[in-house]
């Protein structure tokens, strides 16, 4: 998983492409990531009970990462993720400025 909580990222596929927005939470086993206030729908959501009104809630889904690509903190360009070993740790840095990211 390249990516992080806090990553800015670009949408580069979809209907929101071309929207940014920071990751709000990695998702490991779908490959897909988290992005507050991108990729909504609308579900209507039923009365389950008389009290209870109908309504129609918006949710956030998750966008595969496939779709999305890095914005690099020090370059501000869409960029891929890529990766130094720097005294045994393993760093990320950005393919363009290479500087870690
Ligand atoms: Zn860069």
């Amino acid at each position: 998983m390249k990516l992080i909580k806090g990553d800015e990222v670009q949408v580069i596929r979809g209907k929101d492409k071309g929207k940014r927005g920071n990751v709000e939470k990695v998702l490991r086993k779908s490959n897909a990531v988290l992005l507050p206030g991108l990729n909504l729908y609308k579900r209507h959501m039923k009365a389950k009970s008389q009290r209870q009104k109908s309504e129609i809630i918006t949710l956030t889904k998750p966008i595969a990462l496939a779709n999305v690509a890095i914005i690099c903190p020090n370059c501000k360009k869409m960029t891929r993720v890529g990766y130094r070993i720097d005294k045994d740790e393993k760093k990320r840095i950005c393919l363009k400025c290479k500087k870690i990211i």
